[in-house]
């Protein structure tokens, strides 16, 4: 069985606060939010990186992007405005190798990011 702790989340093999799922898609809160609104959305196969991505995974992409503004219009941050992130590898402060969308929001974000 996979070690992969958000492929763990994605079968519910691991407990996490869910939101919003489909067939291919969950996403839960973050356990270490870093705004009043963080949700974590996942493709529920595995992807490492966005780095794994390939033309066949395009409609599964634009899937995740189709979520987030669910979620965002559920969280009521649609009107005011959120962040969409997805960090990919070292330099991009990926610390979880399965691909995932963050979604912040509930205060003012300031740019660049650190
Ligand atoms: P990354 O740094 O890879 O872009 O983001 C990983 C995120 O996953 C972090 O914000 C971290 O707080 C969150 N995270 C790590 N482990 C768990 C977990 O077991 N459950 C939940 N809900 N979030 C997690
Ligand atoms: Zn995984």
């Amino acid at each position: 069985m996979s070690e992969c702790i958000f492929c763990k989340i994605g079968a519910h093999q691991l407990q996490a606060m869910v939101v919003y799922e489909d067939t291919e898609i969950l996403a839960f809160r973050d356990i270490n939010p870093q705004a009043p609104v963080h949700i974590l959305i996942i493709p529920k196969k595995h992807y490492s990186s966005p780095n794994d991505f390939a033309e066949a995974d395009v409609a599964l992409m634009g899937k995740l992007m189709l979520a987030a503004k669910t979620i965002a219009r559920q969280e009521k941050l649609a009107d005011r405005g959120y962040r969409l992130v997805m960090n990919c590898g070292q330099d991009g402060g990926q610390s979880v190798a399965h691909v995932h969308l963050h979604l912040i929001g509930g205060r003012q974000m300031s740019w660049p990011p650190g």
